[in-house]
């Protein structure tokens, strides 16, 4: 049998119905941080689906009840290996103006929390997988399925994926992108620079230095030094690095010359610009500042979120997805960047390369109506499993 054969085999074994209740099911599961055992439940349901279909799963413990449920359908060869990779966690329901697990249909959408982030995802992985398997196509390489704890929170399931295994050769992240297919975005640095100065009583501020009135240089520093130094480079689907003042904090109370003032600055770097660089860049505003004022102290800390994505978008994955996007729903998918972060840069920094890609349209995402429309969670289980021939194949 050729590929273009196995394809046509894999596809005619994905049952719309069976794609949406498996979405349905893991809808009704509530799994975000404010439940005692978080995603215990999610992760546990998929590990049964799996099981109850053939499929070889196990639970991967990351901390306390917390677990990625990582299932595989091997392949004998030495073909390439792909992760599809998404989120079992959500965010809770605060703002919700619809029963957020009671998954209704109406008009072709999908309702409740986590219905487009990113239960639609893992439903169209998880469906992919048990299509290649029923299908029972000879697979060269791995097609391993991760559902992860954490992604709306702090990551930690695709962190210790990426620090513990399972390894892949590329990877799959699954958030909603309308099926467009999204190589990079940018990554987060935070700066907190620290000024110090003297206390003193407030009747006699010239025996003290005001930390307050230092960090006004800092900032009046900041907002005409920093954005030169941004401004260099630009990405063709990112545009231009940012930044933003966050959170400032200084003071005790009125009466007393300030000691101390803090402040964060959060930087949206493109790929290529890292903490060392922001760093550098923070220091030279700071000594600047130094060189015209003998008295200015000032501490300088960094700290990241995430860092930034750039695939190639001549890498196999990525025209793998292209055709099966085009021939699953008749047109070639835009290439994009991202205006939010995903856990696809986690794993390309660990040596996977990745894009992102899904069902519904971010925007629904976190939203008081959380929706996803159900052609495109059945498109999408389509493309995940031609993609995952023409890769494991
Ligand atoms: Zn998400």
């Amino acid at each position: 049998m050729s590929k273009e054969e196995f394809k046509r085999k894999a596809l005619s074994q994905i049952e719309d119905d069976e794609v949406i209740k498996l979405l349905q099911d893991a809808v009704r599961i509530p799994s975000h941080k404010d439940l005692p055992d978080q995603e215990k439940e999610m992760a546990e349901f998929f590990a049964s689906w799996f099981d109850k279909r053939g499929i070889e799963v196990e639970l991967q413990r990351v901390e306390g009840p917390r677990q990625n449920v990582i299932a595989r359908v091997r392949g004998e060869g030495d073909g390439s290996t792909l992760m599809y990779n998404s989120h079992l966690d959500t965010k809770p329901p605060y703002n919700m103006t619809i029963e957020p697990y009671d998954p209704v249909i109406k008009d072709g959408n999908l309702y409740g929390r986590g219905s487009v982030d990113a239960k639609a995802q893992l439903a169209a992985f998880a469906s992919a997988l048990l299509a290649v398997k029923r299908a029972n196509i000879p697979l060269r390489g791995d097609l391993i399925f991760t559902g992860v704890v954490g992604e709306e929170w702090d990551s930690k399931g695709t962190s210790y994926i990426a620090k513990n295994g399972p390894k892949a050769d590329m990877a799959v992240v699954g958030e909603p992108t309308k099926l467009e297919i999204c190589i990079a975005h940018k990554g987060i640095v935070r700066a907190t620079i620290t000024t110090i100065g003297k206390a003193a009583h407030s009747s006699v501020p010239h025996l003290g230095i005001n930390a307050i009135s230092k960090m006004g240089k800092v900032i009046r520093a900041i907002e005409e030094e920093l954005p030169k130094k941004l401004e260099g480079k630009s990405h063709p689907l990112l545009g231009k690095s940012t930044y933003s003042l966050g959170v400032i904090n200084g003071g005790v109370q009125p009466s007393i010359v300030p000691d101390k003032c803090s402040l964060t600055v959060d930087l949206r770097v493109l790929p290529g610009i890292w903490i060392e660089d922001v760093k550098e860049y923070f220091e030279e505003i700071l000594e600047k500042i130094k060189r015209e004022d003998p008295e200015f102290k000032a501490e300088l800390s960094m700290s990241s979120r995430q860092p930034p994505l750039d695939t190639s978008e001549s890498h196999p994955i990525v025209q793998a997805l292209k055709r099966s996007v085009n021939e699953i729903v008749g047109r070639m998918p835009k290439v994009t960047g991202a205006p939010f972060d995903t856990d696809a840069s986690i794993l390309a920094n660990a040596g996977i390369p990745s894009v992102v890609c899904g069902a519904g349209d971010v925007r629904y995402a976190h939203a008081a109506v959380e929706l996803v429309p159900v052609e495109e969670v059945i498109a999408a289980a389509k493309i995940f499993t031609l993609t995952a021939v023409e890769i494991c194949c």
